[in-house]
This record gives structure tokens, C-alpha cells and sequence, in this order.
């Protein structure tokens, strides 16, 4: 089955990817999937001052780690390349003179410091929009004289819109149904800026149409726009695709996601140890859900699953526990193999301090299983087994000793531990638990009181795997040596 759906992802490349235009590219994405259409990124890169080198790569990264192929794009082109707007200059240019001659648009050539008083002046009347609209009826001889002006100063005109003065503009949103604008409210707003290039209202409306996309899902933020864009499309003749405008994401105080709550951007849940899919399935529920408990996804159900329909009205909280649960849950569903291979990948990009040269795939198959049920992120890992990876094992000698224990009771207890596990024919989990269990009822001691001391004498940490893998992990004849040290430091 073929569909006509294109949904674009339009990003403007202004620094890392902010989760709040991930969580629109994944809704993109999945209603792309979902219908068998198409998924295009276009770079919107029209403003200059904040255009950021490099930052369509990391982008365009972002979206490769979650696994969001695209159909076309600035790198893989397709049939209407180019894909980022400022290639594409002459086509706004074009149409923004079109408007001129065909009487919907018309010259600016205020200056800024008269736009800024004008502004100053009109923010006190009530209903008032920020510009007087001076230049959209001028005769040809204000006209004449105020661009020889404009020369003058060395600057540029700017091409506006001509708001409808009176009227209303009613948008069908499909998350938010029918939303109506006064059009009086709205300012003749600029298309086409001084410096030549389009503004976003002029160059995405452009394109979307050029690009016969059929779906618009953006951020709610561009709500108040809509009349502008939809008096545009009404003066260009074209019949607007479908928006979606998407509710904002919260922090848990319900103010707006920003930089004060934690990371926003999503590289940074990358370095922070979080998983691909647990990006994709968390990020989806900021504003979609399919009932009211379920709450894990596989790649798959969402495609099959996602609709609009179900995306809601109201701001999403960003829950971070959940998150965190989340990842807990798609690591702990992860085999043993590839857990290793996840992690020698994370740790190759973010190298631990606590693990100075990567380990190999076999150390790595190790301590997966040691440490898969502990982990929230793939960064809790590194400190768990750090021990593995230490020359010396720091601890107090006072640590060594367990409740109810002295010295030399913790040093019978070590020294016949050291002789069981030196005489063990294969030091394997299963064997190290045996020969330890055994002792604990030999010697007449607690569990915990053996345990204990070992766990310190071998990982100088209170947090640490399970001991019988840790000590195979260590390895017979570093246990051994631990276990000697640990004895000396007892005298
Ligand atoms: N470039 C706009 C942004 O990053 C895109 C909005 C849209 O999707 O139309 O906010």
C-alpha cells in the first residue's frame, strides 16, 4: 500500500537538539512509518545570527542514534532538493515579488529605531499590533522619497504581508480542533528581511507546498502564527497541508523544560547512558499515550499504534524517575552479549575514569551480567566495577573488619577463604559460592561476616556486584593477592 503522506522534520540548525523538537521529529516519524509516506528533513537555516557551524550534523546525528531514517534530506538530496533553505534563497525572492505585483504585499523601508518607537508607542493600546502599517498605502512619491532615505542611511527594504485589517482566521488543527484568530490582532508581518533572506512565515510555507507535504506537527508555540500563514496561502492560492500543534513539555514544576531542570538536549541523554529506544518510547508518551497504563513500546507497536488523534491538548511532564525506570527496564531486557557490546560502545565514546583502557569483549561479557540488574543508565556501570581495573584496592583496614569481629577472627576468616579458593579446580561463580558457603558453616560465622570482609578486601567498595562474580571476574590469582594484602593490613 502506497500513501501520499509526507511529514518533514524542519529543524533550525541552532545548536544541539532540544528533546522537545526530537519528540516532534519522532511524531513525524512514526506518522510517516505509519502510512507508509514519507519522512524529509529540511533545514530551515534562514536566520544567520543564529545559525550554528556544525550543528546540522549534530542533528542530523541525533536522529541516526534513534534510528529515525529519513526519505530525503540535505545529505541524501531527493526530488526537490536542495533540502536547506538557504539554498533556495531565489525561490522565496521570487515569490515574495510576486506578492508585491500581485497586491498582497508591498515595501518596508522603516528604519529600526523607528520600528522600536512605534512598537514603544502601540504596547500601550489595547488590540494594537506592533506596527503602524506607515509604508502599505504610500504614494509613489512618500515611496520615492523614503527609499532614497533608506539608500541613504546604506540599508535595505523589507517585503511585508498584508494582514486582511479586519476578519477572522480559523484554523482545524487536529490536536486542538477548531482555533479562531482576529485578523486586526495579527501585524503586517515581514517575509522577505533586509539582508535577502526569507523569514521562517515566508520560507517554510514555501517549501511545505513545494515539498507537497501533508502533515505539519510543530511545537504549540507556533499557534499565534497560524493566521499569517494561513492568509498567506490563501494570497498564494494553495490549499495549506495539515497542522498539528503539539503541546509543550513541562518540567515536574509545571514551568516550560529549560537548561535550569537538567539536560535538554537529547546527545546529552546519549552521554548521560541513556538507550535509543528508551528515548523513542519515553519521548513518544510526552504527549501521546494509547490508554491510560500502558507505557512500554517497542519500536514497532508505536508505528502501529501512533495517531494523532491520541496526542493531547495538554503540556507533558518530563518525569525523570520514569525515565530512569525506563531505561532500567529496556537494559534489563537486553541478553547478557548485547549488553556487553552496548557497553564497550558507550564507554569507547565517553571513556570512564574509573576504566583507563577499554576492556576486552571478554571482560566485557564478564561484568554484563555482574551489573545488569543494577543499572538505571549505562553509566552506572563504570563505578560498580571499578575495582576490576585498579592496581591497588582502596579501603580502611577498620572496613575489613564486620560486626561482631575483630582482627583476628577477620584474619582466620580471610586466610581460610584464601586457602579454599587457591585449592578450587575451576574458579568459577558456581565453585567460588560453593567453597565460601562451606566456610561460612566451617568457621562458624555469619554469612554476611565472610562476605563482608572479602567484598572489601577485593572491591574496597560498598557498592559492587555480587561477590562470587566479582571475585571470578578479578580472577584467582589477583583474588588471592587481594586477600593477602587485605590479611597484612589487619596486623
Ligand atoms: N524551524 C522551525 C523550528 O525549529 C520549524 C517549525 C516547523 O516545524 O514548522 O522551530
Amino acid at each position: 500500500m502506497s500513501s501520499n503522506f509526507r511529514v518533514r522534520f524542519a529543524p533550525s540548525p541552532t545548536g544541539e537538539p532540544h528533546v522537545g523538537n526530537i519528540r516532534t521529529a519522532i511524531f513525524d516519524w512514526l506518522l510517516a512509518q505509519r502510512h507508509e509516506g514519507e519522512f524529509i528533513v529540511r533545514v530551515e537555516d534562514t536566520d544567520r545570527a543564529r545559525a550554528v557551524d556544525g550543528a546540522v550534523e549534530v542533528i542530523m546525528e541525533a536522529l541516526k542514534w534513534l534510528g529515525l531514517e529519513w526519505d530525503e534530506g540535505p545529505d541524501i538530496g531527493g526530488k526537490y532538493a536542495p533540502y536547506k533553505q538557504s539554498e533556495r534563497l531565489e525561490l522565496y525572492t521570487k515569490h515574495a515579488e510576486d506578492l508585491i505585483e500581485a497586491g498582497f504585499a508591498y515595501r518596508c523601508f522603516c528604519s529600526e529605531e523607528r520600528l522600536d518607537q512605534v512598537r514603544k508607542a502601540r504596547s500601550k493600546q489595547e488590540n494594537a499590533s506592533g506596527y503602524d502599517k506607515r509604508c502599505r498605502n504610500l504614494t509613489d512619491e512618500e515611496r520615492a522619497r523614503l527609499e532614497a532615505e533608506l539608500e541613504a542611511r546604506g540599508e535595505n527594504s523589507v517585503i511585508r504581508f498584508k494582514m486582511p485589517a479586519d476578519g477572522t482566521t480559523t484554523i482545524d488543527d487536529l490536536v486542538r480542533g477548531e482555533v479562531t484568530f482576529e485578523n486586526r490582532l495579527v501585524d503586517d508581518f515581514v517575509m522577505l528581511k533586509s539582508d535577502g533572506y526569507p523569514t521562517y512565515h515566508l520560507a517554510h510555507l514555501i517549501d511545505d507546498h513545494e515539498m507537497q507535504i501533508t502533515h505539519v506537527l510543530r511545537g504549540e508555540e507556533w499557534l499565534p502564527s497560524v493566521p499569517r500563514h494561513l492568509q498567506l496561502y490563501k494570497a498564494l492560492g494553495w490549499t495549506p497541508p495539515q497542522f498539528a500543534h503539539l503541546p509543550i513539555i513541562l518540567a515536574p514544576d509545571r514551568s516550560k523544560l529549560s537548561k535550569r531542570h537538567g539536560a535538554t538536549s537529547l546527545l546529552e541523554y546519549r552521554e548521560m547512558g541513556y538507550l535509543p529506544h528508551t528515548m523513542v518510547n519515553f519521548l513518544t508518551l510526552l504527549g501521546w499515550s494509547l490508554d491510560d497504563k500502558t507505557e512500554l513500546f517497542s519500536t514497532e507497536s508505536l508505528i502501529e499504534n501512533f495517531t494523532i488523534e491520541r496526542v493531547s491538548k495538554s503540556g507533558a511532564i518530563f518525569n525523570n524517575d520514569k525515565l530512569d525506570w525506563m531505561n532500567g527496564h529496556y537494559i534489563r531486557e537486553m541478553s547478557a552479549d548485547e549488553l556487553a557490546d552496548v557497553l564497550l560502545d558507550f564507554w569507547k565514546a565517553y571513556p570512564p575514569e574509573e576504566i583507563p583502557t577499554l576492556p576486552s569483549r571478554e571482560v566485557a561479557l564478564k561484568i554484563a551480567p555482574m551489573v545488569q540488574e543494577r543499572l538505571k543508565t549505562l553509566r552506572d556501570a563504570a563505578p560498580l566495577v571499578a575495582f576490576l581495573f585498579k592496581d591497588e584496592i582502596e579501603y580502611d583496614a577498620e572496613e575489613l573488619i564486620q560486626r561482631r569481629m575483630d582482627a583476628d577472627s577477620t584474619r582466620l576468616c580471610l586466610t581460610a577463604a584464601q586457602e579454599g579458593l587457591a585449592t578450587l579446580d575451576s574458579f568459577d561463580t558456581e565453585s567460588i559460592e560453593a567453597t565460601l558457603r562451606g566456610m561460612v558453616k566451617e568457621l562458624d560465622v555469619k554469612a554476611g561476616q565472610l562476605f563482608g570482609s572479602l567484598r572489601v578486601a577485593t572491591t574496597g567498595q560498598r557498592i559492587a556486584p555480587p561477590l562470587f562474580e566479582s571475585l571470578e571476574a578479578l580472577g584467582r590469582q589477583r583474588t588471592l593477592d587481594l586477600i593477602n594484602t587485605a590479611c597484612d593490613r589487619l596486623d
